[in-house]
């Protein structure tokens, strides 16, 4: 993480393997991508605690650990194509994007859209761009998926997302009430349905329909 010193790294990596963040990749991936970037203003010193924070739009960048269990659960293969819903501060995309070969993210606040884009940009990261849609309908014109993370929460998969999913893909969301504790779950496409596993307790926000009504 450019610009952070050594012992803030150190601890940032500790605490994402004492949550359970194991896996070599991840962490690598979480190592090269400064969160720091992706908060702005007053929270911006807090962002290499392990804490939800807020960001533009009344929405939130997740949790580290939280980010790096559902990477880890997305088993991201080098030649994948990945769908995120929830692009938010554009974080997890940003992970996603020294995985994968290739990463949509789609978000419903035009706001957010133009923002990460112009920190992608930034950063040199060409192999992620950032849409406006309402990702509950996925993106048919990618379509399909290796791999597909939705980062806000729907009461069930959603079937266009579950459609655009390749035979072996795996989609990892968050399902449950908007207002409560929701499961993180990982359905996988086999040859004759879903798989479903349950991981653990989360909460995001909610998976909402249409386009924001921005300020901006
Ligand atoms: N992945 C983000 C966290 C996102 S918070 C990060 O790393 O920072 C969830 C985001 O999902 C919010 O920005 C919210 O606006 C967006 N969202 C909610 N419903 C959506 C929908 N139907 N389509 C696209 N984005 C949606």
């Amino acid at each position: 993480m450019s610009g952070l010193d050594p012992e803030k790294t150190m601890q940032f990596l500790f605490s994402l393997r004492s949550r359970g963040v194991t896996d070599a990749r991840v962490l690598a991936a979480m190592e090269q991508v400064d969160r720091g970037l992706f908060v702005k203003g007053l929270f911006a010193e807090r962002a290499y605690d392990d804490t939800p924070l807020p960001i533009a739009c009344g929405q939130t960048i997740s949790q580290p650990s939280v980010v790096g269990l559902m990477t880890q659960a997305l088993k991201v293969r080098p030649r994948d194509t990945v769908l995120e819903i929830g692009t938010g501060s554009g974080y997890q995309a940003a992970i996603l994007s020294k995985l994968a070969r290739r990463v949509y993210t789609v978000e419903r606040h035009k706001r957010l859209v133009r923002e990460t884009g112009d920190l992608f940009r930034a950063l040199g990261m060409t192999n992620v761009t950032a849409m406006l849609s309402d990702g509950s309908f996925g993106l048919p014109e990618q379509a399909p998926f290796d791999r597909i993370i939705v980062t806000a929460a729907a009461e069930d998969p959603p079937g266009p997302l579950l459609a655009q999913l390749k035979i072996g893909g795996i989609m990892v969301l968050p399902v449950g009430q908007s207002d409560a504790v929701q499961t993180l779950i990982r359905v996988t496409r086999t040859e004759d349905g879903l798989d479903y596993d349950e991981l653990l307790p989360v909460r995001f926000v909610p998976l909402l329909e249409g386009l924001g009504k921005d300020e901006a």
